[in-house]
């Protein structure tokens, strides 16, 4: 990189040395000499008082060099400064900023180049104009005014190819120590410190909690519309119609419940974000989980016509987890099986051991219906908040199109996986893969026992 001429002697250092030092003293005795030579052989003045004469204003003259010379040094060393900026805190500096980092003149010249920035833009190289690495226009162009201003700048910009991305650019002005520019009063940097830092992720972040308020807004003010509706509706034109009444009353009981089911699922899921990074400490038995949720299920699987038939381990499948949060997963997953997969007739709902190719252990629960399936296209978005396959049959079922998001958050926070296959007319089988219980877990359970 550009360090490797950094560490080279200067040629201040060069002309102050010793050695330069005596090869002077030579040439100022020679000179002396050979100048007492001539006037002796030329003027004919006796040898030594010629000799003398020719020595001290010899010296004098080397003397009025050295001057200049050390003025040289100086100038030298600023100059040399410069060439070798940045120097090593400086470079350890740029080098420890976890962003990109570009360091460049006054003429755009890349100078230096942290790690992040060679790792983050092909073919970097300081000695190379900036714009060959930073192509943004805005960015260039607050380059030139940071550069002709000499105040910072910051700027944001998109870049949509090859995906759409978010960037922000602190450019900031460096002034070196004993520079021409210090004491002026409108000084020009000169180095510039461009940061560059990559917002994709937090605008990703800030765009799904703005669409989750816009989206549960809406759920919630339609059936407070109607509700609203109903009310006005039962203060006027059926003040009188006791048959009106009883038909609008358990229309808004039914409004009502959706609107509890929906705030239901806001909070638990906001609960669930809020410890999303703490693993849960406790030990559950997941068959035991399985077989409570399926009883707990049995009326609604009644009620849609079904048969849950359960294959479970015959004894305990102890795991690290969190019960009341397991039981709303399976929970989840079987009443989506009965109420989307009610033609099929059946749910199967069963657990087993795998170990994978890395030689890890884990219990894989299966929950499949036999019903019409999901088209692929809707595969990858199905744990997103609020998305449904079909937002009428969703909540003609109760949907509120929260439930497999609270599911991810869930085996997120269990360090487990949800995988989803389904053929359409043959059904879905919905997979959460939890990692087996290690010995660690066990001798921590007994510590804490
Ligand atoms: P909802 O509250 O609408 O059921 P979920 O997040 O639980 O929300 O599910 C999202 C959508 O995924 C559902 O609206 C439905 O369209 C689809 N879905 C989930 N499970 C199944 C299934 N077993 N069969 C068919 N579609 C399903």
């Amino acid at each position: 990189m550009s360090s490797s001429s950094l560490d080279e002697p200067t040629e201040a250092q060069s002309a102050a040395s010793p050695l330069t030092r005596i090869g002077e003293a030579r040439w100022v005795l020679l000179t002396a000499l050979a100048a007492a030579v001539a006037a002796v052989v030329l003027f004919q003045v006796p040898f030594w008082p010629a000799a003398g004469a020719m020595l001290a204003m010899t010296a004098v003259a080397a003397f009025i060099p050295r001057r200049s010379a050390s003025r040289r040094v100086r100038l030298n060393t600023q100059r040399e400064m410069r060439r070798m900026w940045p120097g090593t805190g400086m470079k350890m500096t740029v080098d420890a900023l976890p962003t990109p980092c570009f360091v460049a003149d006054g003429r755009g010249i890349t100078r230096y180049v942290n790690a992040q920035a060679l790792a983050t833009y092909d073919g970097v190289k300081p000695g190379d104009p900036l714009s060959f690495s930073l192509r943004a226009p805005s960015l260039l162009e607050a380059f030139d005014r940071v550069c002709n201003s000499g105040g910072a700048e910051r700027i944001s910009w998109i870049e949509k190819v090859p995906t759409e991305t978010w960037y922000e650019a602190h450019i900031a002005p460096i002034y070196m120590p004993g520079s021409s520019a210090q004491g002026r009063s409108n000084p020009l940097p000169d180095f510039i410190l461009v940061v560059i830092q990559d917002l994709t992720e937090n605008r990703r972040l800030e765009r799904m909690r703005t669409d989750f308020v816009a989206n549960a807004s809406h759920e919630l003010r339609t059936p407070l519309a109607s509700l609203t509706g109903f009310i006005e509706t039962l203060q006027g034109p059926a003040r009188n119609d006791p048959e009106a009444q009883d038909r609008f009353l358990s229309i808004m009981l039914d409004q009502a419940g959706r609107m509890r089911r929906l705030i239901d699922d806001i909070l638990s899921l906001s609960r669930i974000e809020l410890k999303a990074h703490v693993r849960p400490a406790s030990i559950v038995d997941l068959a035991e989980i399985i077989r409570h949720t399926s009883d707990a299920l049995s009326p609604l699987a009644r009620d849609m016509d079904v048969k849950i038939r359960i294959d479970l381990p015959k004894t305990a499948v102890r795991l690290r987890g969190d019960r009341d949060e397991l039981i709303q997963v399976v929970e989840n997953l079987v009443e989506n099986a009965l109420k989307y997969g009610s033609s099929g007739n059946f749910v199967d709902v069963g657990l087993s051991a795998q170990v994978d190719d890395l030689n890890a252990a884990s219990w894989v629960l299966s929950v499949r219906d036999y019903g019409e399936g999901i088209p692929s296209e809707h595969l990858p978005r199905l744990t997103e908040r609020f998305y449904r396959v079909d937002v009428e049959s969703s909540r003609a079922l109760k949907g509120t199109g929260l439930g497999l998001a609270i599911v991810k958050h869930i085996l997120t926070r269990h360090r487990a996986r949800l995988e989803v296959e389904s053929e359409p007319g043959e059904g879905a089988t919905f997979r959460v893969r939890l990692p087996a219980l290690e010995q660690s877990d066990e001798q921590e359970e007994t510590a804490s026992a």
